[in-house]
């Protein structure tokens, strides 16, 4: 589980860059995981002094300086006196898709993936992806995707890949408008349909997300009601 530092006191905030200036108060620092740096004084939400993502932060001395770079930006938040200084577990926080199988942490969906609150537990989800009810044998929920069809697998990839699925259903399921050699499904970066005779035949397009409904005059299939070769000038 990653941990943030929160440390609290009298300190004096100095900011050198586009934005210089500094600040003395009673405040609130928090360093993320992420090497993210957030001042907050007593009043409403905006912090008074931050730097997200910086490239270093680093925290030293007693009572601590926090200091945080990033190109020509420089936050330096120096204590004088302290009243908290805490190493606190932190998570991602999003929405709650159900429990962790492994523990008592929540599984919750944030920036494309699922994270638990509790453990390391995390999975990249496709673009796209429909969190699902139904749980899959290993305890994780499925996931519904749309590559050409309609799939359900497992929000862990490598308990049922989603590539396995849409191979078993797309492989060589549609002949290379070109020259007639089968479409294959392949990953180079998302699933492609791809000419089996690469490189002598280098057609490939996406497979969208979006199911298959027809054939385009041009030869490629199409996916709601759409050619996806990019050339295509067929209605
Ligand atoms: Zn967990
Ligand atoms: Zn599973
Ligand atoms: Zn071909
Ligand atoms: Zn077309």
């Amino acid at each position: 589980m990653p941990h943030a530092r929160l440390i609290a006191g009298d300190c004096t905030t100095t900011f050198d860059g586009d934005r210089s200036y500094e600040k003395r108060g009673r405040v609130a620092c928090l360093r993320k995981p992420d090497d993210t740096v957030l001042v907050h004084d007593a009043d409403g939400y905006q912090p008074v002094a931050w730097l997200t993502r910086p490239d270093a932060a680093m925290v030293a001395g007693d009572p601590p300086t926090v200091e945080a770079r990033d190109g020509d930006d420089r936050l330096r938040v120096l204590f004088h006196e302290t009243s908290v200084d805490a190493r606190i577990p932190v998570s991602a926080a999003g929405v709650p898709v159900g429990p962790c199988p492994d523990g008592p942490g929540a599984l919750v969906r944030r920036s494309g993936a699922l994270a638990c609150t509790d453990c390391d537990r995390r999975h990249g989800l496709p673009a796209g992806a429909t969190v699902l009810d139904s749980t899959c044998e290993c305890g994780l929920p499925k996931v519904a995707v749309t590559r050409g069809d309609r799939f359900e697998v497992c929000a862990d990839r490598s308990c049922e890949p989603l590539d396995a699925a849409v191979r078993e259903r797309f492989d060589r399921a549609f002949d290379c408008p070109d020259c007639g050699r089968d479409l294959r499904v392949v990953r180079a970066g998302g699933l492609l349909l791809g000419c089996d005779g690469y490189p002598d035949c280098d057609v490939s397009v996406s497979l969208p997300d979006a199911e298959h409904d027809g054939h385009c005059d041009c030869g490629f299939p199409t996916f709601g009601g759409r050619c996806p070769a990019p050339t295509c000038s067929s209605p």
